[in-house]
Parts: structure tokens; C-alpha cells; sequence
């Protein structure tokens, strides 16, 4: 076995490196799936605890007598709050007692470092969150002495991949604010019936901590038009709406908590979201021109060791390419490099990279479900 793979050499060994990468990538994406098939859990409290069943309360009130799964009764105690299935109720995780159950668990709450030199293009929507977020953060005053409300929160619309998260996160660094993500789908999947208790607490959260940014990534997911409410679900996702329109309209103009949404479906947006006196400033962040991608792909190249590189033709390559994807495609050039065993990436890895991106959209585009295999 050993003569063997020395035969080979190194291209056998990269062969093989390359094949249980693909291996694992095959294998995370195929965990993610079934992650996104299975049903979401409901939380519930205990309430009374038997020798093998318990009663639960649910948030709208009504008490059930369930099963736990084996082992986990002896782990519970009233006033536990735990998670069961949806239909049945089984109790099949806990999370600890009922205070535990914060906000800070839910959300990513950081302090970004992200400076606007890290964004390659987009100099008017950068223009326009300075005069929108950052202004009125770092000088309320002149707002007062002016006479002029700034907007509460902003909308970033397009498509996905463009940056409108880096940009968020830019101008939490930019005005020292803490930058406060949740994403809308979550929200309202991950634990049904807490959803607005949720969108309460993040509020909460932000005034604590201000000056905070509060940046709803999908927000569609919480903020589209519905034609029919009928379902649970679909009332749920209706009461996260309305308690997050009520934080909106609760705050002062010039409160130093800004919210910052982002979608790619504004076509599907529920309109009252965007009245005015909510997220009533509207920024479209497109795919980037052949001089913006060309700024991208300075950005992402700045630490890499490079040779000889034509940024036009990249850029002029590279059409309809979103700033996500001119990233892979950097990254993608530094593994044809490593691959020839070179310390240096040439112009010629980024025209491989640039075709093998724009194919993996090709198939993606084609059969979503060949990616999965
Ligand atoms: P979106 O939130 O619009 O889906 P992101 O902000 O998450 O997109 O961007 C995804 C990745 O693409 C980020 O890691 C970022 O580095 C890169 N990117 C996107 N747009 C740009 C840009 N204009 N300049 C530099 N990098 C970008």
C-alpha cells in the first residue's frame, strides 16, 4: 500500500486530498439539508412533572400532558423551558430555565471591524448611509438645530451576494456601534411563538447597548404581503410583523438605534414596512459595474501574492458577477495555484477560476438538486 502511493507521488496524494474535500463538502451540504427538512420544535414550559410524563405550557396559554424522550426526564424541572415536537409534543431537548431563554442566544451581537476600504464600488450607497445612519449617530445635534428627522432605518434591496451585509457591518464599525444580526426566517422557523417576544427583546437589547445598528437580513420573511393568514404558521409570522412594526414606530428619529434591512424579494415586500417614519429610505445595491468588480477583486487580492494580474480583463470577464462571486473567484485562483505547487497566482488561474464560478451557476440555475447529488 505504501509502494503504491509512493509510486504515485504527489499528484495521486493531491488527487486524493482534493476527492475527501469534496467528500466533506459533499457531506456538510447534505447535513444542511436535512437540517432545513426537519420540522421546527415548539417551545414550551414545564409546568408539573410526573414519574414519566410531564405537563407543558405553550405560549398561547393551553397545557398538554406529554411524553419525554428517554433520559431527559431526569435532566427537567418546572419551570424548564424545553422543546417538543410539533405534533406529537414529545418533550425532546431542553434549554434551561425560563431566563435562559435570551435574546443574546439568538442573535449575532458583535463590534465589526469592517472598514469602508474593504468594499470594492457601490460609492453612492456608501454616500447615502453616511448621510442616513452614520450623521445622525455621530451628530443628533445638528439634526435638532436643522430641524430635520432623519430617516429611523434603512432598506437595502438586491440581489444576493452584493454586499449589503459587509456595508451594514461597515457602518457599525464606522460609528463604533454595536451591530446587532438577526435573520428574519429564523425568526420565525426556528421557535414557534417566540418570535415577537424575540423581536422585543433584540429591541431591548440594542437600546441597551447603544449606539447599536439592528441589521434584518431576509426580512421579506417577516414583512411580506400575505394574501391569506389563515394558517398558524402564517399567523405567527404575522404577530413577529406587527410587534416589529410597533418597536419601529416606538422609537424616537433620533434615538441612536438604526435598523438596517436587507432583502433580494422587494417585489414581495409588505408595504408598511416601508411607510413613512420606518425603513422609508430605499437603497438598491446592484451587481457591480466592470469598474466596481475591478475595485472587488482589488480588495480580495490585496493579501494575496500575486503576479501579472490584468484587472480590466478580469473585471471585463466577469459580467453579471455579484461581489460574492469575484470572491470565490479569488479564492478559487489560489487553488489552481496550490495545485501547480506555485507560491504565486498568475493570470491564468483567474480565467480558470472565472469559468469555474460562472459554470457552478450554470448548474446551479439548471438543477439546484445535482448540487446535492
Ligand atoms: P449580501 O448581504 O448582499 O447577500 P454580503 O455582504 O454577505 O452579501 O457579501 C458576501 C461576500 O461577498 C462578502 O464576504 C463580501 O466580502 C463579498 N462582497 C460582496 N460585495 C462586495 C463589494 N462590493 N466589495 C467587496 N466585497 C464584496
Amino acid at each position: 500500500m505504501e509502494f503504491i502511493s509512493k509510486r504515485g507521488g504527489d499528484s495521486d496524494y493531491s488527487i486524493i486530498e482534493e476527492n475527501k474535500k469534496l467528500k466533506e463538502t459533499v457531506f456538510s451540504l447534505k447535513k444542511e439539508l436535512n437540517s432545513m427538512k426537519e420540522p421546527p420544535l415548539v417551545v414550551c414550559d414545564v409546568v408539573k412533572m410526573f414519574k414519566e410524563k410531564i405537563i407543558v405550557r405553550l405560549s398561547n396559554g393551553n397545557s398538554f400532558f406529554v411524553n419525554v424522550s428517554p433520559n431527559l426526564i431526569e435532566r427537567l424541572n418546572v419551570g424548564d423551558r424545553v422543546l417538543a415536537e410539533q405534533k406529537s409534543l414529545t418533550v425532546v431537548d431542553t434549554i434551561g430555565k425560563s431566563k435562559q431563554f435570551g435574546v443574546e442566544n439568538f442573535v449575532i451581537m458583535q463590534k465589526p471591524d469592517i472598514s469602508w476600504s474593504e468594499i470594492g464600488g457601490l460609492k453612492n450607497q456608501i454616500r447615502e448611509l453616511y448621510e442616513v445612519i452614520e450623521l445622525p449617530l455621530k451628530k443628533p445635534k445638528l439634526f435638532k438645530k436643522m430641524g430635520i428627522e432623519p430617516p429611523k432605518g434603512v432598506l437595502l434591496y438586491g440581489a444576493s451576494g452584493t454586499g449589503k451585509t459587509v456595508l451594514a457591518k461597515a457602518i457599525a464599525a464606522s460609528t463604533n456601534a454595536a451591530f446587532i444580526q438577526i435573520v428574519g426566517s429564523e425568526l420565525v422557523q426556528k421557535f414557534i411563538g417566540e418570535g415577537a417576544k424575540l423581536v422585543k427583546d433584540i429591541f431591548k437589547l440594542a437600546r441597551e447597548n447603544a449606539p447599536a445598528i439592528i441589521f434584518i437580513d431576509e426580512i421579506d420573511s417577516i414583512a411580506s404581503e400575505r394574501v391569506d393568514i389563515g394558517t398558524s404558521g402564517e399567523r405567527e409570522v404575522q404577530r413577529t410583523f406587527m410587534q416589529l412594526l410597533n418597536e419601529i414606530d416606538g422609537f424616537n428619529h433620533l434615538d441612536n438605534v438604526k435598523i438596517i434591512g436587507a432583502t433580494n424579494r422587494i417585489d414581495v415586500l409588505d408595504q408598511a414596512i416601508i411607510r413613512p417614519g420606518r425603513l422609508d429610505r430605499l437603497v438598491h445595491i446592484p451587481l457591480p459595474e466592470e469598474k466596481g468588480r475591478s475595485e472587488i477583486f482589488k480588495v480580495h487580492t490585496k493579501n494575496m501574492n500575486i503576479k501579472n494580474i490584468d484587472f480590466r480583463e478580469v473585471a471585463a470577464l466577469t459580467n453579471s458577477f455579484s461581489g460574492a462571486e469575484i470572491k470565490s473567484v479569488c479564492t478559487e485562483a489560489g487553488y489552481f495555484a496550490i495545485r501547480e505547487k506555485r507560491t504565486y497566482i498568475d493570470h491564468k488561474d483567474f480565467l480558470v477560476a472565472i469559468n469555474k464560478v460562472r459554470k457552478g451557476d450554470e448548474i446551479d440555475e439548471e438543477n439546484p438538486a445535482r448540487m446535492f447529488g
